[in-house]
């Protein structure tokens, strides 16, 4: 993942969040699902119809949310002559605030995948689904398992297996039949076990070509020893894949079951592909900051001296960092600072260092949007490190979800 992937991936998630914990009341919060080729008219003539049958809800609470909300949609749409490229996400309901006040709140999102179907959905929460599937995982790993007599190419997508190709030999059997010299016997046996290799490099080759260039984590081959082994010193594959095998697994069967099975033999070495990525870079990190040698920062205002110095090499992001970077302004004077928190406060009252008078938030950003923004401009790179194992879960608890390591000691 590049580093504005993984950005966009974590401000989606932050936004998923956020959409999941409101709430409203009865059916009153509308999710609605617009993809790429849905004409904006049939949606708005929808609408409109909803918008007349809600007349007939009893309550007159009810009756105007419903309406209100509607009447909200409509209005957005008329921005969207037709829909964006991956089609768009109307949120819009009247919410709880905190249990007395209420309030008509209306959210577009335009995802970064496309949307596949039309849905108009009310409830007292937001329909999230077909979003929160976009986060899922889309890794794809070309399965091969292999011996003299058969082979079967399949792929791994997320957690789900799909058989793409059988293929079996005619490879002869170790006995010979009778007549035949043993030299004659064992060079047809090579020559047929050669065939079936190049067959099988040929036809696996072609499947894992098609597999979309940014999900194709690599190629896993299983079978019993030698045969493996030797299929893939022959390099039989492209050259192209051959530079994508991650490894090889002892196991037992070559045809369906195969695939399974070598799946299960691999899938420690796959889960950690990503956090042993992350786990290393902590595990530099850690390294530094016990040798003392200055060439490590964390925690928001350590990192940010360092950061706009240029002084950071690599810029390390918790998952689960959740702050605001605020914008304190005084109303008379020019005073003027920023100040990183955890939420922004409901209520802000403070005056002037100077002047006595009022102070205001000017400005709120996420802390993790702005850091990544200075990054870019420092040429700065950034990781984003999950909680999901000691070190990271540690960059979290112990160093405030952000940390740096430097490339020059800058003193700060
Ligand atoms: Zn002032």
């Amino acid at each position: 993942m590049t580093i504005s992937q993984a950005h966009k991936r974590y401000e989606f998630k932050r936004q998923l969040e956020e959409m999941r914990r409101k709430t409203g009341r009865g059916t009153e919060l509308i999710s609605l699902y617009i993809p790429y080729d849905k004409q904006i008219s049939d949606v708005v003539a929808q609408l409109r119809n909803e918008h007349g049958q809600a007349a007939n809800i009893k309550s007159k609470s009810t009756r105007t949310n419903v309406q209100s909300a509607l009447e909200s949609v409509l209005a957005r749409l008329k921005y969207y002559p037709k829909p964006p490229e991956n089609g768009f996400v109307i949120f819009c309901g009247t919410l709880d605030i905190d249990g007395h006040r209420t309030t008509l709140d209306t959210r577009i999102i335009e995802p970064h995948e496309p949307i596949t179907s039309y849905k108009y959905h009310c409830d007292s929460s937001f329909y999230l689904d077909p979003l929160e599937e976009m986060l899922t995982d889309k890794k794809t790993f070309g399965l091969l398992v292999i011996d003299r007599r058969e082979a079967t190419v399949g792929l791994l997508r997320g957690k789900s297996i799909e058989v793409r190709k059988h293929l079996t030999s005619s490879v002869p059997g170790k006995q010979r039949k009778g007549g035949q010299s043993a030299r004659r016997f064992q060079q047809l046996r090579l020559i047929a076990i050669h065939d079936f290799y190049k067959r099988i490099g040929n036809s696996a080759s072609e499947i894992f070509l098609t597999i979309d260039h940014k999900d194709f984590e690599g190629v896993l081959i299983g079978g019993p020893s030698p045969t493996k082994e030797e299929f893939l010193e022959g390099e039989f594959f492209h050259h192209e894949i051959q530079k994508k095998i991650i490894g090889l697994f002892d196991i037992a069967y070559t045809d369906e079951s195969g695939l399974y099975e070598l799946m299960d033999a691999a899938s420690d070495s796959l889960q950690d592909l990503e956090i042993v990525k992350q786990k290393k870079i902590m595990q530099r990190f850690m390294r530094e900051l016990v040798s003392d040698n200055g060439l490590v920062a964390y925690g928001d205002s350590q990192v940010r001296a360092n950061l706009e110095m240029g002084a950071v090499d690599v810029l390390l992001v918790s998952e689960d960092l959740r702050q605001v970077r605020m914008t304190i302004t005084c109303q008379n004077c020019d005073y003027t600072r920023k100040e990183t928190r955890q939420e922004i406060p409901d209520s802000f009252e403070e005056r002037c260092p100077s002047c006595s008078s009022d102070l205001k938030i000017t400005d709120a950003v996420d802390v993790v949007d702005e850091l990544v923004g200075v990054c870019d401009q420092m040429g700065t790179s950034v990781e984003f490190i999950s909680t999901d194992f000691e070190e990271g879960d540690q960059l979290m608890r112990a160093f405030g979800g952000v940390a740096a390591i430097l490339r020059y000691d800058a003193g700060v």
